[in-house]
């Protein structure tokens, strides 16, 4: 983070600014603050309190709150090329804490690593954000452009609803874009998209004692699954941006008792999509698996519903576009070449991502973007055997 604002005063033509010894034991201490702080997606109203007492504290003055609850706070010339530092402020939930070498929510420092739910992902980040803005305020006049830190909402349900809210509702218009997505401080460029199927088979109810009078819907749930796992690995692949990917994430199914053959059977997928793949082709390939089979099934893609901690309601297609990586994109082109134009739609943003991982450890659980970032996979973490799951998501 320091140097990307020194660079980013370079540009400017002015003295660099440092983190103090106090200012890192501070810094340390509020993203202990904001681990301790539980936020759940739609629940971020604590947290999005702490940054903004935070801000104050450093100096920074009018930080505002959006209509979705992002905490948004710009710096310099308003007339000059936006850079915006985007850090989401929600977690998933803690499924069995006893998992956890570390209280979740005890934002414990443990030989120079901060151990806890979001610590990696992303109140680290948020922290140095955070601290990044107390950094840069006294050089504001200084700035040719303006940076905006944009502290975000619902990124774990909804990744890019806030960002949306923020550009198309509030008019903020980024050049570039830095997220604060775990990469151990190595810079990667563009990620991949996700899509969210949901598969139904249907069959035909009947007696336990009598299966062969119904059609047992989890059976031919159970061909599909195979035809599933069997197209995992024929799905395409990018240098920069890794394979596409298949996971089936939760299944259920419906039956009048445990003595019922269930006539339904209800499977997710969450499918992240690589250069050349589309959401809209992902579910084509789930539907040919369909008729392939010869299965009485629907598959769709979902639809997230949530309100965010302000009251602000949406709803939207779990379909996420892919960025960057294309021939000739930003994704392909050395660092320093990572600039867009304006007012672009938010898509087409170039975005880095970095978070030194070495630093703070958030559980046992793989991004939620499943290699969000393109540089290398994430490693499990040895310390926690399980733990994180998803907060409270509400399917349409
Ligand atoms: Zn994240």
């Amino acid at each position: 983070m320091e140097r990307l604002m020194r660079a980013f005063m370079r540009a400017s033509n002015h003295q660099r600014p440092q983190v103090s010894r106090n200012g890192r034991d501070s810094l340390v201490s509020f993203a202990q603050r904001l681990v301790r702080t539980p936020s759940l997606s739609t629940q971020e109203g604590e947290v999005a309190l702490a940054v903004q007492e935070e801000l104050a504290r450093l100096g920074v003055g009018g930080a505002w709150v959006d209509r979705v609850g992002n905490v948004v706070v710009r710096i310099g010339n308003e007339a000059g090329p936006t850079l915006l530092f985007n850090a989401h402020m929600d977690t998933v939930a803690v499924t069995d804490s006893g998992a956890w070498e570390h209280d979740p929510l005890g934002g414990v420092v443990k030989n120079g690593v901060l151990y806890g739910l979001g610590a990696t992902d992303m109140k680290g980040a948020v922290a140095a954000m955070v601290y990044a803005a107390g950094l840069l305020q006294p050089y504001a006049d200084a700035l040719r452009g303006n940076a905006v830190f944009a502290f975000v909402v619902q990124e774990e349900p909804c990744e890019g609803m806030a960002m949306r809210v923020l550009v198309e509702e509030e008019g903020v218009r980024p050049a570039w874009v830095v997220l604060g997505e775990p990469t151990d401080l190595q810079v990667s460029r563009g990620h991949r998209g996700r899509v969210m199927l949901k598969v139904t088979t249907f069959g035909r109810s009947s007696h336990g004692s009598q299966p062969e009078q119904g059609d047992n819907a989890v059976y031919s749930a159970a061909r599909l699954i195979f035809g599933v796992e069997m197209m995992a690995g024929t799905l395409g692949n990018d240098p920069v941006l890794g394979p596409g990917t298949v996971a089936l994430t939760q299944i259920s199914s419906r039956s009048a008792s445990l003595n019922a053959v269930p006539d339904q059977c209800t499977f997710y997928l969450d499918r992240r999509l690589t250069l050349g793949e589309t959401p809209s082709g992902a579910l084509m390939q789930v539907e040919a698996l369909i008729a392939r089979e010869n299965i009485q099934a629907t598959a769709e893609i979902t639809r997230y519903c949530g309100q965010s901690y302000t009251g602000y309601a949406c709803e939207v297609e779990e379909a996420f576009p892919r960025l960057g990586a294309g021939r000739g994109s930003p994704a392909r082109r050395p660092v320093p070449a990572q600039r867009g134009a304006r007012a672009r739609p938010p898509a087409a943003h170039h975005a880095l991502g970095f978070l030194d991982r070495r630093r703070v450890h958030g559980g046992r659980r793989q991004h939620p973007h499943g290699g969000l970032w393109s540089r290398r996979p994430e490693p499990r973490p040895h310390h926690a055997r399980t733990g994180a799951g998803q907060g409270p998501v509400a399917r349409c």
